[in-house]
């Protein structure tokens, strides 16, 4: 039986961040700038450690600066946002991410909103998300735009394509829908309230997974030749008490059947942080009026 195209994220997002890194080296002669990336933690989270671990090598190999900022769990929510303050006033830094979670006593949608637009590398400010819904694209969350070009490496014109995004969340699920309407699709967005998800998905063309359910959608949801993209980390114990990460797909069987899939891990995670690296380096243009160097 034929089997999937495997779309290797790990692949595409390596060839990301060289062209970012050439980019970057571009504005380096020819402008004297050199972009900053400032990351803060919040607290002691191993997963988030990790994440910013990876995302500061990131920057360093693609020639960025990164400015690390580590908090303590029990920051106030004005000491937080007094820091977000300094760095939108800091003209060495384009680039702000705030790993989240953040802690109980700190409001999330007022520390986003706290960051200044042309910084908020995650996109996940207000007045990015209207622009992504509106069409005039400013910064584009990090996860669906790297779903995004890993969709269009294996179908580069989605038009007229029919798209499900399982999940709605702000960070994911939300933004991949705008992606692909913008993108000519015809979208369709379930959630953990929709009746019949199955049958739903056995419509698309194209399936975009982000729900934190682990190996939730199944081999028989999947029309034969549709793309599947897992955005899915969950960590999960195996029968000799290890634990291993596995997406929101089973792999094994959706393999068998769809026309193209992401693996987990390889697939839409590397991607995440080379959107970012990508995003740094559109926010230190445009902050100067210069041209994107690679625009979306
Ligand atoms: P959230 O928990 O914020 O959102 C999950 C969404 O899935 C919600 O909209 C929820 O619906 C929906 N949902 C939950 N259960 C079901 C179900 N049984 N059927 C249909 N929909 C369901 O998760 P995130 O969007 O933050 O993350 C989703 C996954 O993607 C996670 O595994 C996360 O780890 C991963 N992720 C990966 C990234 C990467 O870099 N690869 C980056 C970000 C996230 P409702 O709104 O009704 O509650």
């Amino acid at each position: 039986m034929a089997q999937a195209h495997i779309i290797d994220g790990k692949a595409i997002a390596a060839e990301l961040c060289q062209s970012v890194a050439a980019a970057a080296a571009r504005l380096r002669e020819t402008h004297g700038l050199v972009p900053g990336l400032a990351t803060i933690m919040v607290g002691d989270d191993p997963a988030s450690h990790s994440y910013v671990r990876a995302k500061g090598t990131a920057c360093a190999n693609a020639g960025l600066v990164r400015f690390e900022h580590r908090l303590p769990s029990d920051i106030s929510e004005a000491a937080l946002i007094a820091e977000i303050a300094r760095l939108n006033a800091d003209e060495r830094i384009d680039g702000i991410l705030v790993q989240l979670p953040l802690p109980a006593q700190i409001d999330t949608h007022r520390v986003i909103t706290a960051i200044d637009p042309a910084k908020d590398v995650d996109g996940f400010h207000p007045i990015n998300v209207g622009r992504l819904w509106t069409g005039t694209w400013g910064l584009v969350p990090c996860t669906p735009q790297g779903c995004l070009i890993l969709l269009r490496s294996v179908r580069p014109d989605l038009a007229g394509a029919e798209a499900v995004v399982l999940g709605r969340s702000n960070i994911v699920g939300k933004p991949m829908a705008a992606l692909l309407l913008a993108a000519d699709c015809t979208i369709t967005s379930i959630h953990s309230k929709t009746r019949d998800a199955p049958m739903i998905v056995w419509r698309a063309d194209i399936v975009v997974v982000a729900v934190g359910r682990p190996l939730l959608v199944r081999g028989d949801w999947i029309k034969p030749g549709a793309i599947v993209i897992d955005c899915g980390i969950n960590a999960v114990s195996t029968p000799d008490g290890r634990s291993r990460i596995v997406g929101d797909v089973d792999f094994a069987a959706v393999q068998r059947v769809a026309g193209a899939v992401t693996p987990v891990p390889g697939g839409v995670g590397p991607m995440t942080i080379a959107c970012l690296l990508r995003n740094t380096l559109a926010a230190a243009c445009r902050r100067r009026g210069l041209a994107d160097p690679l625009p979306l």
